[in-house]
């Protein structure tokens, strides 16, 4: 029975949500609740454009 499993997401942010990047401990940026690589990491994921950033989404 492995209980993380089912964790929930309050822990610490480790990845990018924009990038899915991993974040570095002393190299990430703060914003508004949340953890990103820089500012532009930030800016993207305020847009509404979380990840995906690439070609592979059919339009
Ligand atoms: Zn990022």
């Amino acid at each position: 029975m492995a209980n993380e499993a089912a964790a929930p997401q309050e822990e610490v942010r480790k990845n990018c949500p924009a990038c899915k990047k991993a974040l570095k401990r002393s190299k990430k940026y703060y914003r508004e609740g949340d953890y990103y690589c820089n500012k532009n990491c930030w800016a993207t994921v305020k847009k509404g454009v979380t990840g995906e950033a690439d070609e592979s989404a059919a339009s």
